[in-house]
């Protein structure tokens, strides 16, 4: 693949431009030791240029007065003193050495020194008074204590030249001296670069802090999103070492906090990070990121780490640069892992790539500035200057990163503001929908109602029209016998009376003959109702038997009450210009004898009544169980 064969080109270039910068140089001797800042304006400028240096001589400004002191040669500061040679021998990272500056510069303008950390205790005069110090200068290891700890003198500059004079030592570190730039200007000026170096940190710090906090508070409400968590470590470690590096504030506030365990969080912090970073990519972008290099990096890490966590400053600072090597390795990954994901466009790729970008180039920088690559390689001192730029870094990509987290978040609202509209909006069709079914049913629950009463009342009136005859609308001949049983069963028990009345009109037949079927109905009907007219008790009954025949049914009524109403009723039907022949039996009932006995006699006496001559009525008589009555 040619992009892979590119990408390894590119790393061949980055690490052998690295590597050619490492060359250390030989202590250059003949050049003056005086250093001209006449010209010096009012911005703070570097103490920069050729020391004079004294190797495993600690040496203070009387002896310089007393003797001429031959250095051992000339070193370029800021830088190691690590791969100076000496007699052709190049100078281990742990010793001792004076240095000594003499600078002519404007009294009037020049007052005042900022001094960096050194590696890793020191001693300073200027004219012979002693200005700072921190640590134990020593000759062993023993002897010396180290201590960062950065800070400003004020002096009094001689009207000729100054003589500044150094001693420094180092058993802790890899790197021994003055890696980092000695500033010297006004006062107020280099009150102002320190004032505004701590500002920016305690703002990084803070800011990186707090978003460390929010990201883990995010985090404990939202436990599944891992990046969260790492994002959060992250910052929080990068923030805290803020503290640890620059100005470190760390010592400023407590002086005598273990210079080895503040080593130790500052370098564990480093590793910590790397490997956090890795774990997030991999969250984050879980197809982009094998495995296998999660799994190697954890490795590898761990390994560092433990050697960190086990072994002294001294031990562990020499396996630094294989550790920046790794951060190399892994950081040109991610680059290669970020190109491929703004290829695929995935959301957010954009930004995170450019703050990883802006990362990776601070990273790169401070490596360089804090690694021996640029020890005492002056090309590398004059384009680097500071070696805390990461953290701006740092927190060029925190930003993008939040606001790649603000954006997801913001549009994950955005949907959840969207899905619940449409949900209530389903809500409110789903309550008129209810509402209106209910209605419906509501309504088909009144007409079932309604059909019910309606069916209801169908049955009742198909009962009743079951019960009576359609012509006459008095009972029919089926209730009749149904209520003649009934009654038999009931006046038997209570020993009662029942009485039956057989009608049948006369001459019918000749009825019909003379004015017509139809007539011949009207005028059946007319009797129904007379004879029902007549019953003046509910319990009476009268019955069409069958064509022009009727009964009546009459219970406790004495033979008196039966005859009497028998002769109304015939008289009754003769004012309606027809005669009805009557015959009439009663009885008590008793179990001998059967209700169609009472019938049956009943038209006996009306058979007898027709033969009598019609439109009379005639009583049965001696039928078994009664007691008879004279008529
Ligand atoms: P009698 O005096 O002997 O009873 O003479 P009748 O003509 O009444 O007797 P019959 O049994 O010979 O005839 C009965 C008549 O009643 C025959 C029929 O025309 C008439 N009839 C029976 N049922 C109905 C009916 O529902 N409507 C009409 N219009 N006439 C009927
Ligand atoms: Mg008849
Ligand atoms: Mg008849």
């Amino acid at each position: 693949m040619g992009k892979k064969r590119r990408i390894g080109l590119i790393m061949f270039l980055f690490v052998a431009t690295a590597l050619s910068l490492v060359a250390p140089a030989s202590a250059d001797s003949g050049i003056p030791v005086v250093l001209d800042l006449t010209n010096a304006g009012d911005a703070p400028v570097s103490l920069e240029g050729q020391w004079a240096f004294y190797w495993e001589d600690l040496l203070e400004p009387a002896d310089f007065k007393t003797d001429v002191q031959d250095p051992s040669g000339f070193v370029h500061l800021p830088g190691a003193w690590n791969g100076y040679r000496l007699n052709g021998e190049p100078l281990p990272g742990q010793g001792y050495a004076t240095y000594r500056l003499l600078v002519r510069m404007d009294p009037n303008r020049i007052t005042s020194f900022k001094i960096p950390r050194i590696l890793t205790a020191y001693r300073m005069w200027v004219d012979g008074q002693e200005v700072a110090a921190a640590g134990v200068v020593g000759r062993t290891f023993a002897e010396s204590r180290p201590q960062y700890l950065t800070q400003q003198v004020f002096v009094k500059p001689g009207q000729e030249q100054t003589d500044i004079v150094i001693q420094v030592s180092n058993f802790h570190h890899r790197s021994g001296g003055i890696l980092e730039h000695i500033l010297a200007g006004p006062e107020d000026h280099i009150m102002s670069v320190t004032k505004t170096r701590l500002a920016y940190e305690l703002f990084l710090f803070g800011s990186l802090m707090m978003m460390g906090i929010y990201h883990l508070v995010l985090f404990r409400y939202r436990k599944n999103e891992r990046s969260l968590l790492y994002f959060a470590l992250y910052c929080l470690m990068i923030g805290a070492r803020t503290l640890l590096v620059g100005e470190i504030f760390l010592t400023q506030m407590f002086p005598f906090f273990s210079w080895e365990v503040a080593h130790k969080l500052q370098t564990l912090s480093y590793y910590g990070a790397v490997l956090i970073l890795i774990l997030f990519f991999r969250n984050v972008f879980p197809a982009n990121i094998h495995g296998s290099v999660v799994k190697g990096s954890q490795w590898v890490v761990g390994l560092f780490a433990a050697v960190v966590l086990l072994t002294p400053a001294r031990v562990f600072t020499r396996i630094n640069p294989a550790f920046q090597v790794f951060t190399l390795l892994v950081s040109l990954y991610f680059l290669f892992i970020l190109v491929q994901i703004c290829r695929q466009k995935k959301p957010g790729a954009l930004y995170i790539a450019f703050g990883y970008g802006f990362l990776i180039i601070t990273v790169f920088h401070d490596m360089l500035f804090h690694s021996i690559l640029m020890s005492d390689n002056r090309f590398l001192a004059t384009l680097i200057r500071t070696g805390n730029l990461s953290s701006f870094g740092l927190l060029v990509f925190t930003v993008t990163h939040s606001f790649v987290l603000a954006m997801k978040y913001a549009h994950t609202f955005n949907e959840n503001e969207r899905i619940t509209l449409d949900l209530m909006a389903l809500n409110e069709n789903l309550e008129t929908l209810v509402e209106k079914r209910t209605e419906d049913l509501t309504a088909s629950h009144q007409q079932i109602g309604m059909q019910k009463q309606a069916l209801e009342k169908a049955n009742r009136e198909l009962e009743l029209m079951s019960k009576k005859d359609g012509l006459t609308q008095v009972w029919n001949r089926r209730y009749f016998d149904e209520v003649l049983h009934h009654e038999w069963k009931r006046t038997m028990r209570f020993k009662q009376r029942l009485s039956l009345l057989f009608l049948d009109i006369d001459n019918f037949k000749d009825y019909n003959d003379q004015h017509g079927h139809q007539a011949g109905d009207r005028r059946l009907q007319q009797v129904a109702q007379t004879l029902q007219k007549q019953m003046k008790r509910s319990v009476d009954l009268v019955a069409r038997y069958g064509g022009e025949e009727f009964v009546v049914l009459l219970t406790e009524t004495d033979d008196h009450g039966t005859a009497s109403m028998a002769e109304t009723l015939r008289a009754s039907v003769e004012s309606l210009g027809v005669t009805v022949s009557v015959g009439v039996s009663s009885l008590v009932p008793s179990p001998q004898a059967e209700p169609e006995d009472l019938v049956f006699s009943a038209d006996q006496a009306m058979y007898r009544a027709k033969r009598k001559g019609k439109n009379r009525v005639e009583h049965h008589m001696g039928l078994t169980g009664s007691s008879k009555q004279k008529p």
